[in-house]
């Protein structure tokens, strides 16, 4: 089934709470739906959402906005040791953990509470507590835009990286994620070194897949704000990486600044921390600022537009380069 509108509110579909119009906005429920729509001459200016919790609409947007609703779930193969589950992009995304967690399949339980649908997973490359999708993933299957033509990606293909994927570069914008494969374990192979999910695990009586997932839920609960509440798009900025020797003077003028040594040898700062410094927790401007528990969310704070959201982001790029001659990148898809 497909379902098309003209000038749609985009405001359910942006956990920042912007209001935003698409010109037109096409649900679909099926491969055949999207194949048939854009196989009878779409050419125009398209975008793909999922649950919008990575997005931000500066505007109106004069095109087509295309949303799967392809739900469907399905175990693809199975051997003694692994399942490979074939899931509909459309799915939201902690319904999926929390589907796979009450199978007693491992893999996904690490990424628990995460916004947002499934064909997200693959473009973002979500991660968390150590574990990223991108790790799990064995295909994605896409329609190109161009041609409605049927694609599929293997892991490799995807490129993967942090919070990147080859539909963040040279394939971005130019597919519609219909399927994505998720190879699970059936033995437990838990990743509990990242913070303190280890000890919250143990609180919780020890590690079991029910007892990581409540654990994250906690842990994320307490530090992130939840989308129905508060608008936000979670991170707005990766955490910077900068060389050795930069680390090393920075560590020299600010003892106390965290830093993360990178195999490669760069090292690797907290975004979070370089925003606090510069006094953000404390001045939120107009309606917009950074979450009293995280400094990395920048909130929306009750009427922000998307232009409010911006200014107040590239008001924060601006302080970060001026007090540590450090450059913070927007995780964020800016829509502009
Ligand atoms: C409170 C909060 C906490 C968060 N915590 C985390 C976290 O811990 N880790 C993390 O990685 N992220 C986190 N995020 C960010 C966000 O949840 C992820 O980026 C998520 O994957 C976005 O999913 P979505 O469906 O909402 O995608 P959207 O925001 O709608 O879209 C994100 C990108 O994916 C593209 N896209 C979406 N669906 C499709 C599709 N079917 N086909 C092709 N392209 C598509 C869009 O065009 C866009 O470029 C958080 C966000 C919030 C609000």
């Amino acid at each position: 089934m497909i379902k098309q509108f003209d000038t749609y509110s985009l405001l359910p579909h942006n956990t920042f709470g912007i209001e935003a119009k698409a010109a037109h906005f096409v649900e679909f429920t099926s491969v055949a739906d999207i194949c048939n729509f854009l196989g009878n001459g779409f050419n125009g200016k398209s975008l793909v959402v999922g649950g919008g919790s990575n997005l931000l609409f500066v505007n109106d947007f004069n095109g087509t906005v295309f949303h799967s609703a392809i739900t469907d779930i399905e175990v693809v193969a199975e051997t003694d040791s692994d399942i490979l589950l074939r899931v509909g992009s459309g799915m939201n995304w902690d319904e999926l953990v929390a589907y796979t967690v009450e199978k007693g399949w491992c893999g996904l339980e690490n990424l628990s509470l995460i916004p947002g649908e499934v064909g997200a997973s693959a473009v973002q490359n979500v991660g968390a507590y150590g574990v990223e999708a991108g790790d799990l993933i064995e295909t994605v299957e896409t329609i190109r835009i161009a041609d409605a033509v049927v694609c599929s990606f293997t892991k490799s293909d995807c490129d993967f990286a942090y919070r990147h994927s080859i539909f963040k570069a040279a394939e971005k914008g130019r597919h519609i994620v219909t399927y994505v494969t998720y190879r699970l374990k059936k033995a437990v192979d838990f990743k509990l070194s990242y913070g303190n999910l280890k000890d919250k695990v143990e609180e919780f009586g020890g590690a079991t897949l029910a007892n990581v997932r409540r654990a994250v839920c906690e842990i994320r609960e307490a530090k992130l704000p939840n989308p129905e509440q508060i608008g936000s798009a979670g991170s707005f900025f990766m955490n910077p990486v900068v060389a050795a020797h930069k680390a090393a003077k920075l560590k020299d003028e600010y003892p106390a600044m965290p830093q993360y040594p990178l195999a490669c040898g760069d090292v690797k700062l907290s975004a979070g921390w370089l925003i606090e410094q510069c006094g953000w927790k404390q001045t939120p401007h107009k309606n917009v600022g950074v979450y009293k528990h995280q400094a990395l969310v920048v909130v929306n704070l009750g009427g922000a537009t998307g232009s409010d959201v911006l200014d107040f982001a590239l008001a924060v790029v601006a302080s970060v380069k001026e007090k540590f001659d450090v450059n913070l990148n927007m995780e964020v898809n800016v829509i502009d």
